[in-house]
């Protein structure tokens, strides 16, 4: 409508103008003549009149005319400046669509409706092996890209499909035969183009090259199996946690049902119980310890701790881990282990290494460490500390009377009666054959006679089982020093105990001896 109108205008504007023209100078004629008449009757007045009027009239005329002409002149200048302007406009868009085209990283090409190639982008090039000039206006490229006859009819006709209706096609993968033979996996986004008028003018089509991703995808999954497949079959549970206060777990394997009894999803964000609330005695305080200080030194940590199961059974772990992440976003990540067997059998070598095994009582070996370890105690908090060598008197006797296995019977009941007779804090061991030594901790020459005198007496007064039914009396002779008046160290001290328990002996058995003080020892 509105080019109609325009294609008129010029028209109707100029009849306008003509018979405004035509009317204007026909009313001037008739009514300039009928007044000229009327004032200058002298015909030669009225024919000079009528000259100067013709003047007038053709100056006037011209007058008009030049500034129409001016004014629509100067218009057309405006009009063809700005004319040029937008062409130029249009071209520079041109070049840059185009160039944008061809330098993009994608795939990009239009076909006609035949399905002739009419763009084909360097991309297209690059990526398919054809140039330009040998898939242009021409359809070939359909059986060089697609050598397969019914995959290449199958895609032609996915493309043909969105033609009429406008349709879109958004990520369709094909699988394309580059011109040397290769294979490339292309994602295509597809669309109908349309003239100005609503024709159908083709498809552009935009394609990206996938192949590597897809690939990189397909490792991506294969390591992601073997890696499940590793960790379900761990020994033991691998997890990825939250350094924060509950160990929020983030993964666990399928490996947390036999070591927590828990399922992982249980778990997992805390969503039954909290990793930490699972760590038993107290020892979350250690296992933060031992991770903060891991982390400080940017090392993997490796601790041991106790866990109690759902089913409420006490196991002991061993966890190996490292921090990853930056500070703000710091989790840990390892494999967490029952090794409740090896600690049962390591408390079982130590319960052999440091105990006695005919009586139950600390060896020697062990009585001497924990002698040292009372010792620095005592002199750390300025304590007391006494010592009791015992011997049992004329034990050889029995043995020989009564055979050796009544000899084992006896050292075990009177071990027994001597442990029970002690206090909790006291340490009692056996340093081999029928000599036995007890720790008093925090024990003065008179608390430690006292103690001594008390146990003499007991087994004096208390038949030892020979194990078959029968007893025998048995004495013992006690020999004591204290700390620090017999000596610092475990070996002056036993040294003293043992010439003081000897002095019992030499001076009629069943009887305590306390040793002297240092001085007197030296200066009798
Ligand atoms: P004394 O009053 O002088 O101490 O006399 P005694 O016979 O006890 O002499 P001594 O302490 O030298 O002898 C210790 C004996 O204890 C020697 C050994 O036959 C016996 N004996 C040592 N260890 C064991 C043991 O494990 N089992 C048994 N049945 N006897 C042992
Ligand atoms: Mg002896
Ligand atoms: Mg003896």
């Amino acid at each position: 409508m509105d080019r109609l109108e325009g294609r008129h205008t010029p028209l109707r504007r100029s009849l306008l103008v003509v018979g405004v023209y035509l009317l204007a100078g026909w009313l001037w004629i008739a009514f300039s003549d009928y007044l000229a008449a009327q004032w200058f009757p002298d015909p030669d007045a009225l024919s000079r009149v009528q000259t100067y009027k013709g003047i007038l009239f053709v100056v006037v005329t011209a007058l008009v005319l030049f500034l129409v002409l001016m004014r629509q002149l100067s218009r057309d200048r405006i009009m063809l400046s700005l004319h040029h302007h937008q062409r130029e406009e249009i071209r520079q868009l041109n070049q840059l669509r185009e160039s944008l085209i061809e330098r993009a990283n994608v795939w990009i090409n239009v076909l006609d409706p035949e399905g002739r190639i009419v763009l084909w982008n360097k991309a297209a090039e690059e990526i398919s092996g054809y140039r330009r000039e040998e898939v242009l206006d021409s359809d070939q490229i359909w059986q060089w890209l697609y050598p397969d006859a019914d995959e290449r009819e199958r895609h032609r006709a996915r493309a043909e499909e969105i033609l009429p209706d406008e349709g879109e096609l958004i990520g369709y993968e094909t699988c394309i035969t580059t011109r040397d033979g290769r294979e490339r996996r292309i994602s295509w986004n597809a669309r109908g183009l349309r003239d100005e008028g609503g024709e159908i003018v083709g498809t552009i089509a935009i394609g990206q090259d996938i192949t590597d991703l897809r690939e990189a995808e397909i490792t991506i999954r294969q390591r992601e199996r073997q890696l499940s497949t590793l960790m379900d079959n761990l020994p033991g549970m691998a997890y990825r946690c939250r350094y924060d206060e509950h160990w929020t777990m983030l993964f666990v394997s399928s490996g947390c049902r036999e070591l927590t009894g828990y399922q992982s999803e249980e778990l997992v964000n805390n969503n039954r119980v909290s990793y930490a609330g699972l760590i038993a005695d107290n020892s979350n305080e250690d296992v933060l310890r031992a991770v903060e200080s891991a982390i400080g030194n940017a090392e993997p940590f490796s601790i041991e701790y106790p866990i109690v199961r759902k089913d409420g059974r006490h196991i002991w772990v061993w966890e190996r881990g490292v921090a990853v992440g930056s500070n703000d976003d710091l989790v840990l990540e390892g494999i967490i282990l029952d090794i409740s067997d090896r600690k049962a059998l390591e408390e079982e070598l130590s319960e052999l290494a440091t105990r006695d095994s005919l009586t139950g009582l600390f060896n020697r070996r062990e009585m001497t460490r924990l002698l040292d370890e009372e010792i620095a105690r005592a002199k750390r908090y300025g304590r007391a500390l006494a010592l009791l060598w015992i011997d049992f008197d004329h034990f050889k006797a029995i043995n020989d009377d009564c055979g050796h296995a009544a000899g084992d019977s006896v050292l075990k009941a009177t071990s027994a009666l001597l442990a029970d007779n002690v206090r909790s804090v006291d340490v009692i061991g056996r340093f081999g054959g029928e000599e036995f030594v007890i720790l008093l901790p925090e024990m003065d020459r008179f608390e430690a006679s006292e103690t001594a005198e008390r146990l003499r007496a007991l087994i004096s007064d208390t038949p030892q089982p020979l194990g078959d039914g029968r007893t025998v009396p048995l004495t013992i002779s006690i020999g004591v020093s204290v700390f620090p008046d017999n000596g610092t160290d475990s070996r002056d001290l036993c040294a003293a105990a043992d010439s003081a328990m000897y002095q019992a002996k030499s001076s009629g058995r069943n009887r305590v001896v306390l040793a002297p003080p240092a001085q007197e020892a030296h200066n009798p």
